[in-house]
Formats: structure tokens, C-alpha cells, sequence
């Protein structure tokens, strides 16, 4: 493969960036490091379009660290919604309690101080370093590795599982101090925010916009004809998972103001049933939130012993808890 020109391709991907880059709201100057925070752990799983008005009510109701702090756990659960994966909730909230009581209410700014941080891995550390505090740093996430797999490697897509050639071709592709017009620094940041929008926009996963793409003839994988992948991609699936099960159970606890028995929880009460006396414990009627999400969980029909399983992992991650009077998000 011929080396690449790294100076042609920064250029060409930055500007493309300039002209073309989505107006996110924990993008523009007035984002604080806490929201870009917040943004990264609400995006870790979840695409930009949901997660953005999620994030935009969840910067009005706790513009800071300490405004999360200070309301119990089960408030940010029931407002992390349907983003998914909501243990990211109980743990941004138990970020924002040390940022809070060791930090002087300020996220910190070096990756060493972040990646200390309860829910901050390698990625989310370098990424808040890097779009909050302009630390020139290696970010390596999903959409980075498929566009450095293709433009530089020639391949179709990244390895399965991240790896450290990758991290050293990452750190190989950062601008150096000093290149181009910019401080060096600020280029190495464009640069990194850039291919991540390369990444989401144009060089996706299953259909890329070649024809649309700054670099398209400079991309190895172009040039090597665009070879199929060298393994077949694992699809997700949802529909009779534990993830879709725990999603439901989830949806019935946010939306329950009084806790639920356990047995109405994993059996999934009949709400057709006009007659009789309810069985349940929540103040559902049809066609409100709560109702649906009865209704949702009822209609999975899981086996009893997937839902004792499922309930047993919600319990065991913290993300619901067990009192005389049944089952509730954390307090
Ligand atoms: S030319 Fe196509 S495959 Fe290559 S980097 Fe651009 S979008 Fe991705």
C-alpha cells in the first residue's frame, strides 16, 4: 500500500469538517466540560438522534455536576428514558457525586483525573480531554477505527475487537505539533472530531457515501477495490433478548410511583382483565406511559425463568432494588 499523505488528508478531512459538521448542542463554545461529559456517556451506546433530547433535558434540569449530586440515583434513571444501557445513568450520577465532593464541583481536565472518574473508560477519558479541555490526544471509538480501517488499511472493516495496532495506527495518524496553519494542538483535535464525523455521516457502517467523502481518492480501501470484509459482522438481535426483557422491566420501573410486586413484575398482569379488581400496583390507564409499558412487558409472554433471571441482573446492578412492598429504581 502506498503511504498515505497525512498532511493532504488532515487538510482534506478538517475542512470537510468545517463545512459539514452537525450543530450539536454539546459541540458549540457555550458547552461546558460537564456537558460534553454527559453528552459522551449518553452517546457511548446510542445514536446522536436520540440521545439529543435526553441531553438537552438533562443539562436543563442539572446544569452541573452537583445539581446531579444532589438528587437521588432513581431521579436520573427515570430520566435517562429509553437511551438504553441505564447503567450509564447510575454511574454518571456517581461521577458527578465524586466530581462533586473531590473535585470542587469541577470535571476534571486530565485524562489520568478522568479515567478515575466511576463510568469513564479509556475512550470517554480521552474524548473529554480532548473535545472539553483541548488535551491532543488519541480517541479511538467505533466510527474512528472503520474510517482508518478503510482510508489507510484498505479494509472493509475495523478488527472486532479493538486492538493495539489499532491505538498505534490512531496515534501514527494524530497531526504533529506545529503542522499546517494551525498550533498543532488545535489540529489534532479537529482532526479527531472530524473522522468521528466522517465516521457518522459519510463512511458508515453499511452503505458508505464514497462519492461523497473528501478523501475518496486518497482511501486505500477504494483503491483496493473495495474488498468484502475479511469476517461476516455480528448482527444484534433484540426481539426475545434479556436486553429487550430488561428494557421492559426498566420502562415499568421508571414509570411506577409506588414499587411494584415482585410477582406482577414476572408474571406481566393481564390490563385487558376489565373485570375484577386490578392486580397491579401503579396508577396505569390506558394510554398513558405507565399503561404502555405494562401493556409492552405483558406482550414479550417471557418464559418465568428468563424474567427471575433478568430481574436477578437488574437487582445486581443497582439499577433496581427490593424493599417489603416489592420492587423500585434505587434510592
Ligand atoms: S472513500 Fe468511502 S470508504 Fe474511503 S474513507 Fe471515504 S467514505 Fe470511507
Amino acid at each position: 500500500m502506498p503511504h498515505p499523505d497525512l498532511e493532504k488528508i488532515h487538510h482534506d478531512v478538517t475542512a470537510w469538517y468545517a463545512a459539514n459538521a452537525r450543530e450539536l448542542p454539546w459541540r458549540g463554545a457555550a458547552a461546558d466540560p460537564w456537558a460534553v461529559m454527559v453528552s459522551e456517556f449518553m452517546l457511548q451506546q446510542t445514536p446522536v438522534v436520540r440521545v439529543r433530547p435526553v441531553w438537552e433535558a438533562w443539562m436543563e434540569r442539572w446544569p452541573t455536576p452537583a445539581a446531579l449530586a444532589a438528587e437521588p440515583v432513581a431521579e436520573a434513571v427515570r430520566a435517562w428514558g429509553r437511551l438504553g444501557y441505564p447503567r450509564r445513568a447510575l454511574r454518571l450520577h456517581a461521577a458527578a457525586v465524586v466530581i462533586t465532593d473531590v473535585h470542587g464541583g469541577k470535571v476534571p481536565g486530565t485524562e489520568a483525573e478522568l479515567l478515575a472518574l466511576p463510568g469513564v473508560g479509556t475512550y470517554t477519558a480521552a474524548a473529554i480531554a480532548c473535545f472539553a479541555f483541548k488535551v491532543p490526544t488519541v480517541v479511538v471509538d467505533t466510527n474512528i477505527r472503520r474510517v482508518h480501517a478503510r482510508l489507510i488499511r484498505g479494509r472493509a472493516l475495523p478488527e472486532q475487537n479493538q486492538n493495539a495496532a489499532e491505538l498505534a495506527l490512531a496515534a501514527r495518524l494524530l497531526p504533529a505539533a506545529g503542522e499546517g496553519d494551525n498550533a498543532g494542538t488545535a489540529l489534532a483535535n479537529d482532526w479527531n472530531i472530524a473522522v468521528m464525523e466522517l465516521g457518522a455521516l459519510v463512511c458508515t457502517a453499511r452503505s458508505p457515501r464514497c462519492e461523497d467523502c473528501p478523501v475518496v481518492n486518497q482511501c486505500a480501501w477504494i483503491a483496493a477495490g473495495r474488498p468484502e470484509p475479511h469476517y461476516k459482522p455480528k448482527g444484534q438481535p433484540w426481539h426475545g433478548t434479556d436486553r429487550q426483557l430488561r428494557g421492559a422491566m426498566m420502562a415499568v420501573l421508571r414509570h411506577s410511583a409506588a414499587p411494584v410486586p415482585r410477582g406482577d413484575l414476572l408474571g406481566a398482569p393481564d390490563l385487558a382483565v376489565a373485570a375484577g379488581e386490578p392486580r397491579i400496583a401503579v396508577s396505569a390507564r390506558q394510554g398513558d406511559a405507565a399503561h404502555e409499558a405494562w401493556v409492552t412487558l405483558h406482550a414479550l409472554d417471557a418464559p418465568a425463568e428468563q424474567s427471575e433471571r433478568v430481574l436477578a441482573s437488574l437487582l445486581a446492578d443497582g439499577l433496581a432494588q427490593h424493599s417489603p412492598d416489592g420492587i423500585s429504581l434505587p434510592h
